[in-house]
């Protein structure tokens, strides 16, 4: 494969020149490093993207890694799902599945010679204490009264902190850096902490355990890793990843390299919220088809093509901002638009029936799967006397320029007949509609040589005998807001939810073909917006309906406008 040199973005032209300079030798190796603690979302989905399409463009490789130094978050549960939908998202880390956890003995060595430096040193401040000598962005901060102890004693204290001499909290290995700096991140950080906490991969083995900050630069040099490309608010820790592998003597340091992380309207991104609406019961689950998740977004029926996409088309930059959500629905509209099968289904169904149309009679109609991919070929739905329409289609006292139908007025059945509304039947005691009585003109059939008389309404339905139950679930963004994270009060998130955030109908009807319908195939339902099946909650004799997405393009609208 030729590599793709030209620069689309400035994480690129960083590589281009590092290319040119021969830097790392003409190697390029990403990394993805997600912490266990949670399900990935969307805006994972994007640093997904950009690690695994850099390395591809480049001809090189990218690793995944679980940063799992902190043992109190992190569950199995969140590795495997994590594993399942990077996979599913298209990428391939091949033999190179890393977790943090991996090194932690090597860790422990370059602590050691960070000590034997007189770099490092253990403190015996409390958590309070060390936050107070701190400082802060405006004063300086002060030296802990251990900082200058020996490198002797130094040792001594921190083996014995591996083994288990010391109470939990009592004692931290610091960086001795520098209690004046501008830059918070360099007073003297804490490299290690005691915590008796069952680890998910070493058990047991460690009561101490590595900080982020100090444990991802060295897992970075230990893979090879020579761009590690990270989000905006690591931007002020650089120094510091600098600092820990200069400080070393390291040589063919990687290069860590910043950019905005992905926030979405009307939802959130912040992993704490997503597991409170898990834990809440706000939401089913993780893979909720509301949520962001990958899980939720594979759940609903969201393509992988759709997601990559998308994440492609926001680009990468150096500075935050939101993204309207309307683009993601687009690129979900875009990507279906050619592979959905087009069928028939009423969501809430009104009865029909054809007062010409012989009581025995079944004719099978051909329907095209999709007109605009002629590939996928044509089928056959059945037409009989008694049909069921859409509810919302039929209004007793029309306004002007209505189109559906409505008493003495005529509408098409898509792939069907023309039909004319003679009169309508009530429930005597409530008055409600409960049937329409129709006729048809047999001249009119779809297809057939005199089947082009034009009438301005077109419907969907299905026909009684025939159609199969099913229940439909449609959903509306989680959040009111456009910017939840930003609007919370002192009460949280919850205020901000969308109350009717999913509307569950269970008396839908759709054409017999979706008896057989299947979880990998993406159907739109004409005039409803484009259906996957949920594959938990649909089995044998039971079809539960998810709406990926409606038809109404409001991005698509946004952009033709001309603005
Ligand atoms: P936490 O607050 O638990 O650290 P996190 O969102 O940073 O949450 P990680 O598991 O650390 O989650 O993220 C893995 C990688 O995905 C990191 O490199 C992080 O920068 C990136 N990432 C996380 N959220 C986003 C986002 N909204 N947009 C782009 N990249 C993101
Ligand atoms: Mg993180």
């Amino acid at each position: 494969m030729a590599v793709n040199t030209e620069a689309a973005n400035f994480i690129h032209a960083i590589i281009n020149e590092d290319l040119k300079a021969g830097t790392y030798g003409g190697r390029v190796h990403t990394r993805f490093p997600p912490e266990p603690n949670g399900y990935l979302h969307i805006g994972h989905a994007k640093s997904i993207c950009l690690n695994f399409g850099t390395a591809a463009r480049y001809n090189g490789l990218c690793n995944l890694r679980f940063d799992d130094t902190n043992p109190s978050k992190e569950e199995v549960e969140f590795v495997e799902s994590i594993k399942e939908d990077v996979r599913w998202l298209g990428f391939d880390w091949e033999d190179r599945l890393f977790y943090a956890s991996d090194y932690f003995e090597q860790l422990y060595e370059f602590a050691v010679q960070l000590i034997k430096l007189g770099r490092a040193y253990v403190c015996d401040l409390s958590p309070e204490e060390i936050r107070e000598y701190r400082g802060t962005l405006t004063q300086p901060g002060r030296n802990s009264p251990y900082r200058d102890r020996s490198i002797e004693e130094n040792l001594d204290l921190f083996r014995r902190m591996r083994e288990g001499e010391f109470e939990d909290g009592s004692r931290v290995l610091r960086a001795k850096i520098d209690m004046a700096s501008p830059n918070l991140n360099m007073r003297d950080p804490v490299m290690y902490r005691i915590m008796r906490q069952t680890h998910h991969r070493t058990g047991d083995k460690w009561c101490i355990y590595p900080m982020y900050d100090f444990a991802h630069p060295l897992s970075d040099y230990l893979e090879g890793i020579t761009h590690s490309i990270c989000t905006l608010e690591f931007e002020d820790h650089r120094p510091l990843y600098n600092w820990y592998l200069e400080t070393l003597g390291l040589q063919n340091r990687p290069k860590q390299i910043e950019f905005a992380r992905l926030n979405l309207t009307y939802t959130v991104m912040s992993k704490r919220i997503l597991r409170q609406l898990v834990e809440e019961g706000v939401v089913s689950g993780w893979d909720d088809p509301r949520m962001p998740t990958i899980s939720g977004l594979r759940r609903r029926g969201v393509t992988p093509a759709a997601i990559r996409d998308f994440c492609e088309r926001i680009g990468v930059a150096k500075s935050n901002s939101t993204v309207d959500i309307g683009l993601l629905e687009h690129c979900i509209r875009e990507d279906l638009n050619k592979s959905a099968y087009r069928v028939m289904a009423v969501l809430r169904p009104l009865k029909v029936v054809i007062e010409n149309y012989p009581e025995d009679l079944v004719e099978e109609l051909d329907a095209e799967n999709n007109p605009e991919n002629p590939a996928m070929g044509t089928r056959k739905i059945p037409f009989s006397r008694v049909l069921y329409i859409e509810q919302d289609d039929f209004l007793e006292d029309p306004p002007k320029k209505y189109f559906r139908l409505s008493p003495g007025k005529e509408v098409r059945l898509k792939h069907a007949y023309i039909i004319k509304c003679e009169r309508v039947i009530k429930d005597e005691k409530t008055g409600e509609i409960i049937e329409l009585r129709c006729t048809y003109d047999p001249t009119t059939r779809s297809g057939g040589e005199s089947g082009n008389r034009k009438v301005k309404g077109t419907l969907h339905w299905v026909s009684a005998r025939h159609a199969v139950k099913a229940e439909v679930r449609l959903f509306d963004h989680l959040f009111l807001v456009p910017n939840p994270e930003e609007e919370k009060d002192e009460q949280g998130y919850r205020a901000l939810l969308n109350p009717n955030s999913m509307e569950v109908l269970t008396s839908c009807l759709v054409e017999p073909g979706l008896a057989h319908a299947t979880t990998d195939k993406r159907y739109q339902f004409l005039r409803q917006g484009y259906f996957a099946l949920d594959p938990k909650d649909s089995g044998p004799g039971k079809l539960v309906f998810n709406r990926i997405v409606s038809l109404r393009d409001s991005w698509a609208k946004i952009r033709n406008s001309g603005s």
